[in-house]
């Protein structure tokens, strides 16, 4: 898979890309990644990359030329621009993503990206959420790695497949986990996980994402087909906590 991300920024990816799930999928050929430095396209001496708005307004914008100059020299994988009022990026994307043979990203900064690029070369436009950041680098960072994880580089591919938000999560949150010790600083490992009752452990499992998806993410789970057990768990977890929280 290639992957080129269009940046003002190069060295911003000179550390993540040596380590982690990007450095392996890097160093086992699972991914091509293609650091483009656009500041290279800017106009005239200054290398000028950005200009005024028209009709005013704070800021500048990401000129239509610079990327003009790269697209009309390089092949564009399937484009991807980042800005705070795209759609937000979800775990079903990254792994429809995670399926093409090329993709392009293009990075905005300062006050955005002239929208004539949109216009003219993004295949979509992405939202990492509703916050603004300062540069599209994170977001496509954060993008790289989570393809990442699809390419084949991580050690137990059954973790993929179960974590939060995947398929065979059920659509839960994934639940807690814990390693040894046993007990730390009197916190025990719930006693059900010690014995192995896969039976057992699975129902408790459920339990717990049932109700941290039901106490974090009340808009994913009123999507979730509730079994009898699970409203009595969430009834079980109401009844404790009533004293202490009424908040919930
Ligand atoms: N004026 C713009 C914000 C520009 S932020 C607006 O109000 O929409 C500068 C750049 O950072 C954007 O062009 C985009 O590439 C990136 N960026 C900031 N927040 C982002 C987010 N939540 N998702 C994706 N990209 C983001």
């Amino acid at each position: 898979m290639i992957i080129d991300i269009l940046t003002l920024f190069p060295k911003f990816y000179e550390s993540p890309t040596s380590m982690g799930v990007i450095g392996m999928a890097l160093n086992e050929k699972k991914i091509d990644l293609n650091i483009v430095d656009m500041r290279l396209y800017g106009d005239g001496n200054y290398k000028k990359c950005d200009d005024y708005t028209y009709g005013g307004g704070p800021g500048m914008i990401m000129t239509y030329s610079i990327f003009k100059k790269y697209f009309d020299s390089n092949n564009r994988g399937y484009t991807l621009l980042f800005s705070p009022s795209g759609k937000i990026l979800t775990q079903k994307k990254i792994k429809e993503l995670s399926n093409k043979e090329h993709i392009t990203m293009i990075l905005g900064h300062y006050e955005g990206i002239d929208y004539r690029v949109e216009k003219k070369y993004a295949d979509e436009v992405i939202s990492i959420g509703d916050y603004v950041l300062s540069g599209g680098e994170i977001p496509a960072l954060l993008l790289a790695d989570a393809v990442s994880r699809y390419k084949g580089v991580l050690n137990n591919k059954e973790s993929v497949t179960s974590d939060t938000f995947e398929e065979n999560s059920n659509g839960l949150l994934e639940y807690e986990q814990y390693t040894r010790p046993e007990e730390i600083d009197n916190m025990k490992v719930p006693e059900v996980l010690l014995f192995g009752n896969h039976k057992k452990i699975d129902e408790y499992r459920r339990e717990r994402s049932i109700i941290k998806t039901f106490k974090n993410r009340k808009d994913i789970f009123s999507k979730i087909d509730l079994t009898k057990k699970d409203i009595e768990s969430i009834f079980n977890y109401l009844k404790k906590h009533d004293n202490e929280n009424n908040s919930i």
